[in-house]
């Protein structure tokens, strides 16, 4: 038992019941759902066929993920993972195919952002920047326990809040560092053998990084160790690298591969399709609900029909499927 079971906030009955999965994924009495995703086999190869088809597949798996999580919450055992592609490796090929026309959220850009000719209104190409990682001791409480929530922050966002407190790598896209999934993925994997009870991806906004984000989890849910060089790359952003941190590393395994709660610290404008994705990775959820019904959202930040986003977003329209961030899912 690590010192964030012992917290006594966790002896408020409602407080354990809404974070009943991710304290047991924190504490590797369960696997993260990136793991169960990594059992849930297709026959397809993900890079062979078209988009619908890839989406199709998407959701015949996504109630087989459900009820394998569903057993695994009342005590089932993690079955093996996947020899051949999985729902995993499903997910990483449509947050790169809709990164061609992105859609990843309400602007709907539809831009190329692998040629990189035009931009959206986040200003991003296919790379991803970030400005910090670290051992976030500022977050709640049930986040940040003793050893802190492991933070990456990445750069620019969707939406152009005159209030927003990162402004300086929110409105700046070219903050940080040129960071790809390799060493997104050794960031997280220092970060939870350093003890932090969670993975914490935040911007800026995070829903315009999914493709690098999914992949880093992707490979974390096979067998992923960084090399010297990612090692170094990833140290580079360390906002805490001269504190010593005590590497723990049987802190970060569940069945004898890593595991840690992916914790989506979002400002929530996103497409349902990109709903669709996080639900199956995610564990935790920390939604920044910034505005509510009537003009603020457009006066304050000069974003459309935010109101009518996040509270619609628990419905897919074009799939029928339920995607809310819900105590269920
Ligand atoms: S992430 Fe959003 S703002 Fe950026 S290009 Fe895609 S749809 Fe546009």
């Amino acid at each position: 038992m690590s010192d964030l079971t012992k917290l006594t906030i966790w002896d408020d009955p409602a407080i354990r019941s809404a974070l009943s999965w991710y304290l047991d994924v924190a504490e590797n009495r369960r696997p993260a759902k990136f793991r169960i995703a990594a059992t849930v086999a297709t026959e397809f190869d993900p890079a062979e066929e078209n988009e619908d088809a890839l989406w199709a597949e998407f959701d015949r798996l996504t109630p087989l993920f459900l009820a394998r999580w569903q057993a695994i919450r009342a005590g089932g055992q993690l079955p093996p993972a996947a020899e051949g592609p999985s729902l995993l490796e499903l997910s990483r090929e449509l947050a790169y195919r809709m990164l061609s026309h992105c859609n990843f959220c309400p602007w709907h850009c539809r831009v190329d952002r692998v040629a990189g000719a035009k931009f959206g209104a986040c200003k991003l190409a296919s790379g991803s920047r970030v400005s910090s990682h670290f051992h976030h001791t500022g977050e709640e409480l049930f986040y940040r326990g003793t050893q802190g929530s492991g933070t990456i922050f990445f750069t620019s966002c969707n939406m152009r809040c005159a209030f927003c407190q990162n402004g300086d790598i929110s409105t700046d896209k070219d903050n940080g560092e040129e960071t790809d999934p390799r060493t997104l993925a050794a960031m997280a994997w220092t970060l939870r053998r350093e003890g932090c009870h969670n993975i914490n991806w935040v911007g800026g906004e995070v829903v315009i990084h999914l493709h690098a984000i999914v992949d880093a989890i992707a490979l974390l849910g096979r067998d992923f160790t960084p090399g010297p060089g990612e090692l170094a790359q990833a140290r580079r952003t360390k906002a805490d690298r001269f504190l010593w941190f005590d590497e723990a590393p049987d802190a970060a395994v569940y069945d004898g591969a890593f595991n840690a709660p992916m914790l989506w610290n979002s400002n929530f404008f996103m497409t349902p399709e990109s709903m669709k994705i996080l639900r199956i990775l995610t564990d935790v959820w920390l939604p920044d609900f910034k505005f509510g019904p009537g003009r603020c959202a457009m006066n304050l930040a000069k974003t459309p029909r935010y109101w009518e986003t996040v509270t619609t977003t628990s419905r897919c329209s074009k799939r029928g499927a339920r995607i809310s961030p819900s105590a269920t899912w």
